[in-house]
């Protein structure tokens, strides 16, 4: 029962809160306002099949707090989606974006579907009128939208198209971001996840006193952010020896060679790699590495498998892969974790310099992206550490702590609390 109601989003992001707040000595009545979500709206919109009937859909935009800025966040199309869920991680989005010091608050969408079984022109007329039931909900200095689960630059495609048939007399960019570089998206997004995830590991290595250099890696998920960052940390020098997807894992203390996992992930499958290499892919969370890289799904380090975990660093790339209880005894095993909000946060920041460039219309080379990402992730790193070494507190909690400063400064100026 305990368990279960832990790996509420809703209540494991309320007590991360408490847990920041009461290290920063809060004020009881800032602490409720950064509970809950400012705005959270919940529309129901009917969308034609291909099959020529009428089906009624529900989807949810939570902005948590507006305070510093317009909320930002992704929206994401599943089954599973839930009005709590959204709602949790509308709250991670304002920490994510104030432990790097954007000038944003955090948003997150969701429409219960699976697109998965629809077809595409169905998935576009979701997009359309979940856009339109939003109405003047979202905006460019309002509340700006990116994608998320199961949703992807053709589908901010459509969204941005339907907004700005709806609003205005032009094109309107600035309302989405994630969009086809043709619509106004930025040069570098796609890496921007793991290069920022990879700028904050080199740090942390660094602190720890260890090469990077043939440190050993084991990435769980091969997608956009473990693919790319498993391509960047070979670049520095790294020893990638697993991987997983969701069709199994595969292992090599030697290291593997990543050219041929890539191949096999675009042509077949990587557990072709050969079947000696395959292991249980819940034991490569437990190898013998020194940088672990969850890149995949939330609650995968539990308190069921944390005190097996054996990395020295643990980087989420992932949101929310690691529970508070895991979280309690990783620390107590002295594992360093570089936290969801930072690890992963290069993806949102360059998620702001697109909504820059679209206000500007004026658009920067991927170099000039890439040079203004790693000063960020690196000082916001730095500004984390030195919290957590002030407090004596581990890094997920100093990050928290940042934002949770900033939010609170800007509510004091404001004339809020
Ligand atoms: P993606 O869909 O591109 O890739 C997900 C990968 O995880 C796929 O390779 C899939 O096969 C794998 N996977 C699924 N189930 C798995 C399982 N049980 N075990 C191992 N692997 C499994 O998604 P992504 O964009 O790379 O996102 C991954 C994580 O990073 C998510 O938690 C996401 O919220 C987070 N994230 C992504 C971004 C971004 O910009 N892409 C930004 C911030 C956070």
């Amino acid at each position: 029962m305990v368990q279960q109601e832990m790996l509420n989003p809703f209540k494991i992001v309320q007590r991360q809160i408490e847990i920041a707040s009461e290290k920063l000595g809060l004020e009881d009545e800032i602490v409720e306002i950064l509970k809950h979500p400012q705005r959270v709206l919940t529309v129901t919109f009917p969308v034609k099949m291909d099959d020529g009937t009428t089906k009624v859909f529900e989807g949810y935009r939570s902005q948590h707090t507006d305070v510093v800025g317009p909320t930002k966040g992704g929206i994401r199309f599943h089954p599973d989606v839930t009005i709590d869920e959204v709602r949790a991680l509308s709250m991670w989005m304002t920490f994510k974006c104030g432990v790097v010091g954007l000038p944003y608050g955090g948003g997150k969408g969701g429409v219960v579907c699976d697109p998965r079984k629809l077809s595409k022109s169905e998935v576009e007329r979701i997009s359309r009128g979940f856009i339109e039931a939003l109405g003047d909900f979202i905006g460019p200095n309002r509340d700006i939208p990116a994608p998320d689960v199961y949703t992807n630059a053709q589908v901010m495609g459509w969204m941005v198209d339907t907004y700005s048939r709806l609003h205005g007399d032009a094109y309107t960019p600035g309302v989405i971001t994630g969009k086809p570089l043709i619509l106004g998206g930025s040069k570098g997004r796609n890496e921007a996840t793991a290069r920022g995830c990879v700028f904050v590991i080199e740090e942390a290595m660094k602190k720890l006193e260890r090469p990077l250099k043939h440190a050993s890696v084991a990435i769980q998920g091969f997608g956009n952010a473990g693919r790319v960052a498993a391509n960047l940390l070979h670049d520095l020098g790294c020893k990638i020896v697993a991987i997983s997807d969701s069709k199994g894992a595969i292992y090599n203390p030697d290291g593997l060679d990543l050219e041929k996992v890539e191949l096999l992930k675009d042509t077949a499958s990587i557990l072709d790699y050969g079947e000696s290499y395959q292991i249980n892919p819940l034991d490569l969370l437990e190898l013998d590495v020194d940088i672990l890289v969850p890149a995949a799904l939330e609650n995968q380090i539990t308190s069921q498998n944390a005190d097996r975990i054996q990395a020295t660093l643990i980087a989420e790339a992932a949101n929310g892969p690691t529970t508070p209880e895991a979280d309690a005894i990783l620390k107590e095993k002295g594992i360093v974790i570089i936290p969801d909000i930072l690890a992963n946060a290069g993806g949102v920041t360059v998620s702001y310099f697109e909504w820059v460039q679209n206000m500007m219309n004026y658009y920067w080379t991927e170099e000039e992206v890439n040079a203004k990402l790693k000063p960020i992730m690196v000082d916001s790193y730095k500004q984390v550490d030195r919290l957590a070494e002030e407090y004596q507190t581990d890094l997920r909690t100093a990050a928290f702590m940042r934002s949770i400063l900033r939010v609170t400064e800007a509510m004091r100026a404001r004339g809020w609390v």
